[in-house]
């Protein structure tokens, strides 16, 4: 039986590059995933690792292919980190227009960092007061709970 295909977007620039009708400087590709360099680096060696399927968000991808794609960072961080003689990476997702994410199909970026080099970084960060800590907690599991029992998990 043949394979359903994997979902695709015609304007999608990372798609366009996943299925080779414009140029990346591809570094990994398996079945499922592809990483290339970024063409715009925080530093030299910024490379993006994404599902082959378009997916706009984290939130959106299916278990299996988000740990597919986790299972290769650790060996991709290395390699990265070996080649560009980095002090340190900084492996994020931008996930939706407000956390930066410009391009709809979700990835992750691996950045090179080092010491006392001109990146914008730590982000500023705040406290809770009274029972924030507490009621977020409860929030979250509440969604949590909901979303597990959607999927019967
Ligand atoms: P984000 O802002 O998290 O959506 O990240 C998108 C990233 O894709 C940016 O860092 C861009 O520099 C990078 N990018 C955009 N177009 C290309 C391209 N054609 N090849 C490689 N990287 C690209
Ligand atoms: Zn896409």
């Amino acid at each position: 039986m043949s394979q359903p295909q994997a979902p695709q977007d015609p304007h999608c620039i990372f798609c366009k590059i996943v299925h080779g009708q414009i140029p990346a400087t591809k570094v990994l590709e398996t079945s499922q995933a592809v990483a290339f360099l970024d063409i715009h680096p925080v530093n030299p060696g910024h490379t993006l690792i994404l599902p082959r399927a378009h997916h706009a968000h984290l939130g959106e991808l299916p278990d299996d292919l988000a740990a597919h794609v986790a299972s290769l960072l650790p060996r991709l961080c290395r390699a990265v980190r070996a080649a560009t003689g980095a002090d340190g990476l900084n492996v994020i997702v931008n996930n939706g227009r407000s956390a930066g994410q410009t391009i709809d199909h979700v990835h992750w970026h691996i950045i090179p960092r080092f010491r006392d080099d001109a990146v914008n970084w730590p982000w500023p960060q705040g406290e809770y007061v009274g029972d924030e800590l507490g009621q977020m907690q409860f929030r979250i599991e509440q969604e949590l709970r909901a979303s597990s029992d959607a999927v019967g998990g």
